[in-house]
C-alpha cells in the first residue's frame, strides 16, 4: 500500500520554496498530490489552468499528481481517501492561521493530520506574492521560480 499527501494551494504562481517543500514531502510520501485551490472568491493572477500547467511544467516525477479542486479541502481530502496534509512553515507569522486551519480541519474530519515542513533557510521570506511584485516591477526572480514560471511571469505583465 502506497502512502499519500495532499499539498493544496494556490501556487499562484508555483514558486522554489514551493517545490522544496514538495521535494521533501516525496522523502516521507509515496505519491504526493499537489492541489489546486480553485478558489472563485479569490483572484489570482493565474488561471487554474495556467497555474496547473507551471506545476506540471516545474516538476516532474511520476510521484507528483497535480490538478485542480474547488470546496472545501475536507471534503476533496475524503473524495480521495487521502487524509494526510502537508503544509509548508516559514515563519511565525504563518503559525497562527495554519494553526487555526489544522484544527478546524481535524474539528471537521478526524481522520485528518497535517505534516508542517519547515521552508529552507533560502526561500523563507519567498512568497508567490513577493514574486509577482518583483515580476511587476521587472525585478531578478531568477532565484525563485523556474525558467518556465519566470517566462510565463514575463508573458502576464509584458504581453
Ligand atoms: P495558500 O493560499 O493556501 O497559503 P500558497 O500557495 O500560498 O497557498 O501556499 C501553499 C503552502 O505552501 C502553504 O502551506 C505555505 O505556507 C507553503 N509555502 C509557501 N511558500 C513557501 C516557502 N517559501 N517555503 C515553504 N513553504 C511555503
Amino acid at each position: 500500500m502506497s502512502l499519500s499527501a495532499i499539498y493544496a494551494g494556490s501556487f499562484d504562481p508555483i514558486t522554489n520554496g514551493h517545490l522544496d517543500i514538495i521535494e521533501r514531502a516525496l522523502n516521507i510520501f509515496d505519491v504526493v498530490h499537489v492541489s489546486v485551490i480553485d478558489n472563485l472568491d479569490k483572484t489570482s493572477l493565474f488561471t487554474i489552468e495556467e497555474r496547473i500547467d507551471l506545476i506540471s511544467n516545474s516538476i516532474h516525477s511520476d510521484r507528483v499528481i497535480v490538478e485542480g479542486f474547488q470546496g472545501l479541502l475536507v471534503n476533496y481530502a475524503r473524495k480521495k481517501n487521502i487524509y494526510n496534509l502537508i503544509r509548508g512553515l516559514r515563519a511565525v507569522s504563518d503559525f497562527d492561521y495554519e494553526f487555526q486551519m489544522s484544527l478546524t480541519n481535524r474539528a471537521q474530519e478526524h481522520k485528518i493530520d497535517t505534516v508542517f515542513l519547515m521552508t529552507d533557510q533560502k526561500y523563507s521570506y519567498l512568497s508567490s506574492s513577493i514574486v509577482k511584485q518583483l515580476a511587476k516591477l521587472d525585478g531578478d526572480i531568477t532565484e525563485y521560480v523556474t525558467d518556465y514560471v519566470k517566462t510565463k511571469l514575463k508573458e502576464k505583465y509584458n504581453g
